[in-house]
């Protein structure tokens, strides 16, 4: 697929303070990307700046292949549903999806169709004339996401659509705007904090982290290599041994591994594994190459699906490591010894150690 919008080292500051640090990235035709990342890493920023709102100090945002800089923001033919981009509480649901449409001089029947395609399309079919106060949480952000669509954007910016929304409904949302937005082929960034959420609605994921790109991949690929042991510890992992790479091999207090795509050909390093908790079992349930964990459970609490065992006294280890273990067979209690067996596809080398 072709590229729609490229941005090459881009740079924005408030006040002279440099907010964001260089990013480059570029977005094809069809794609989503959700930007991902803490609150303050720069994700609205660099929203604003795509739709033109926010100026560059420097680099270059360009659609189509042509430079951006001097498009305002009205001429760009993007899409926006952005937190501070509300309803309008005087106007009905279809007056509000149809606002879009009479900017760009479609009125009467043809503006009509196309706002009860929408309303069919975000499942509210029959909601053209309910007031939006009638409206529940979720129901005024389908609403919004019609509004932001019906004017056929080139590119839809979506700035935290769901944050508003209870925990089991931004569930729902998130996979019913990818099936939509995938149904229309609608090119797409949409920013979150919630890695659940960003999973859930892209085709690649960019991690900001401080105003930097940190990371940039399909959610599979992040999730298994996050690269940098601030990504990896941002996605919530938390199991990180220290160990040395000395060829292809890496000797830990756990013991050694093999790493056979890795060789390095440097002086042996310093290098951080990262053990993701899923895929563990118990010592001896599962066969092939991993790492043997010896240690007492501190804890061992029953998630629905799995337990989380919390192991603690692991020799050569000052912290614990969780893992998410089968519920069959039981793990044993807290208190008890117990041996864990970590498969090699569950571990991976970071790039720098984190010492
Ligand atoms: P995010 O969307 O990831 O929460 P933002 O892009 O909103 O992050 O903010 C990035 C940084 O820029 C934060 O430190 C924030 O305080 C600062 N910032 C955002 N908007 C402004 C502004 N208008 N003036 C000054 N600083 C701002």
């Amino acid at each position: 697929m072709k590229p729609l919008l490229d941005i090459e080292q881009l740079y924005v500051n408030y006040e002279s303070q440099p907010v964001l640090h260089g990013v480059t990235l570029s977005l094809a035709c069809g794609e989503i990307l959700c930007l991902l990342g803490r609150s303050g890493s720069g994700k609205t920023t660099l929203l604003r700046a795509i739709a033109g709102l926010e100026e560059a100090a420097s680099g270059i945002i360009s659609c189509d292949g042509r430079d951006l800089r001097d498009t305002p923001p009205h001429r760009r033919g993007f899409g926006m549903m952005f937190q501070d981009y509300a309803l309008f509480p005087h106007k009905n649901v279809a007056e509000n999806i149809a606002f879009g449409l009479e900017m760009q001089g479609m009125k009467g029947n043809v503006a009509a169709a196309r706002v009860k395609e929408m309303l069919e399309l975000v499942n509210l079919a029959g909601y053209g004339e309910r007031r939006i106060d009638e409206l529940s949480g979720g129901q005024q952000q389908r609403v919004a996401l019609a509004r932001s669509l019906a004017p056929h954007p080139r590119l839809l910016l979506l700035d935290e659509p769901l944050g508003s929304l209870d925990r089991s409904l931004r569930d729902h949302l998130a996979e019913e705007i990818r099936i939509i937005l995938k149904q229309l082929e609608v090119t797409a960034i949409f920013v979150t904090h919630d890695q659940k959420e960003a999973f859930s609605v892209a085709d690649r994921v960019a991690v900001l982290l401080d105003g930097r790109l940190a990371r940039l991949d399909t959610p599979e690929a992040v999730y298994r290599d996050p690269q940098q042991g601030e990504v990896a510890s941002f996605l919530g992992f938390a199991n990180f041994v220290e160990g040395r790479l000395d060829g292809c091999e890496f000797t830990s207090p756990l013991g050694r591994l093999r790493f056979d795509d890795m060789e390095n050909k440097n002086e042996p390093e310093q290098r951080t594994l990262l053990l993701r908790p899923e895929g563990a079992t118990l010592a001896g349930a599962t066969e092939g190459r991993g790492l043997r964990v010896s240690g007492t459970v501190r804890s061992r609490i029953c998630l629905g699906g799995y337990y989380r065992l919390r192991v603690e006294k692991i020799d050569g280890l000052n912290a614990p490591l969780t893992f998410e273990i089968p519920l069959a067979p039981t793990p044993p209690a807290a208190g008890s010894v117990v041996e864990i067996d970590v498969p090699e596809n569950s571990m991976v080398l970071l790039a720098q150690s984190e010492t």
